[in-house]
């Protein structure tokens, strides 16, 4: 998931949908405000930050940013005028992954986000849940399930990972749905229990160690 915060409605929709287009989830916000709300609720792998917005501007986000230990360490690239702005931003080295001139090509957008996403999987974040023969990797995006490597869709992959940060908690199909699939997604909670089905299937043997909590919702580990 990329988060994006740029106040220029085209320039927000046209970023949006040139990573979605490129495999990407991602989501625009024109504020820091509603950036902040959205972060509150789901954490993305990478922020594009623009720096001239109303209200909090993008330094000042980014500031906050670096100083919660929980973000200090998430990918940031800052999307900046060419000129004064640029040189100014580059100067204060306010710890920013990187910057993007504006104006810029879509291509090499993407080019860089990926890169920056690449370099963020090698450093050494220790996202990484196990319980029993269950291994997830959040930034290896890898899951060893049983023995046996899974490949899951990338909403099986983060309904897992939900799951198994939430170890012993039963989550309600609501939850999930809120989770996963953000406030604003109109389906329904039949969407949680079609992707359970398909994750169980695809954890094989393992599959059984995400239970079913009658009228609730689901758990993976702890008591059935
Ligand atoms: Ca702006």
């Amino acid at each position: 998931m990329i988060y994006l915060v740029e106040d220029e409605d085209n320039i927000r929709e046209l970023l949006v949908y040139t990573l979605q287009n490129s495999g990407f989830d991602a989501a625009g916000f024109s504020c820091g405000a509603d950036f902040w709300r959205e972060m509150a609720n789901r954490a993305p792998h990478l922020v594009l930050l623009d720096i001239m917005l109303p209200g909090e501007d993008g330094l000042a986000i980014l500031k906050k940013l670096r100083g919660n230990p929980a973000t200090a360490r998430l990918p940031v690239m800052m999307l900046t005028a060419k000129g004064a702005e640029y040189d100014r931003v580059l100067g204060l080295d306010m710890g920013a992954d990187d910057y993007m001139p504006k104006p810029f090509g879509m291509m090499e957008l993407v080019a860089r986000v990926k890169s920056l996403l690449r370099r963020a999987e090698t450093g050494a974040m220790p996202d990484e849940y196990r319980i029993g023969e269950l291994f997830v990797s959040v930034p290896r995006h890898t899951v060893s399930a049983c023995g046996v490597e899974a490949r899951l869709t990338l909403k099986e992959f983060e309904l897992l990972v939900f799951l198994m940060r939430n170890a012993g908690i039963v989550l309600t199909r609501d939850r999930i749905l809120t989770a996963i699939w953000g406030y604003d997604f109109d389906g329904e909670t039949r969407t949680v229990d079609v992707h359970i089905r398909t994750l169980r299937s695809k954890l094989g043997a393992c599959g059984d160690m995400i239970l079913t909590v009658r009228g609730v919702g689901y758990k993976i580990g702890g008591e059935a």
